[in-house]
């Protein structure tokens, strides 16, 4: 893609504090320019965050009853069942886990595909820098 660049760079030296050394860097990236990232098709949802809440919902939920448990126990006197709030805690995140997944998956098969469409119909008009879609009221 145009506009879109790999680099990658060495930054090294070499010195002397009393002993030889010698030290490097390695400097990995992508670098694009304003106008490619301004022109650039609209990008999918990722379904990272969804996944890893949903794999980590029972360690969360662990400490999260934990919290609640000692918080219970110090600001109320009450002693709350630990295995309760655990199992509470573990429903809330699986549930706010699947609920992030199904909005991913609707953005990406319902609202992306129209994005996707209106991206691939617009141009960049070189003199003022506008992106439009011919014939449109826009
Ligand atoms: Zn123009």
């Amino acid at each position: 893609m145009s506009g879109l660049s790999q680099f990658s760079a060495v930054t090294g030296g070499i010195g002397w504090t009393g002993s030889p050394a010698i030290g490097g860097a390695w400097t990995t990236g992508t670098s694009q320019t304003q106008l490619s990232a301004i022109a650039a098709p609209p990008p999918k949802k990722s379904y990272r965050n969804g996944l890893l809440l949903l794999f980590l919902s029972p360690l969360l939920a662990a400490i999260v009853a934990e919290a609640a448990f000692l918080i219970a126990q110090r600001v109320f006197g009450t002693t709350l069942i630990y295995e309760h709030l655990a199992t509470i805690s573990f429903f809330g995140l699986e549930i706010g886990a699947i609920a992030l997944l199904l909005r991913v998956f609707a953005f990406n098969k319902n609202i992306w595909p129209r994005l996707f469409r209106d991206w691939q119909m617009s141009f960049l008009c070189r003199r003022c820098g506008r992106i439009f879609i011919p014939g449109s009221a826009l």
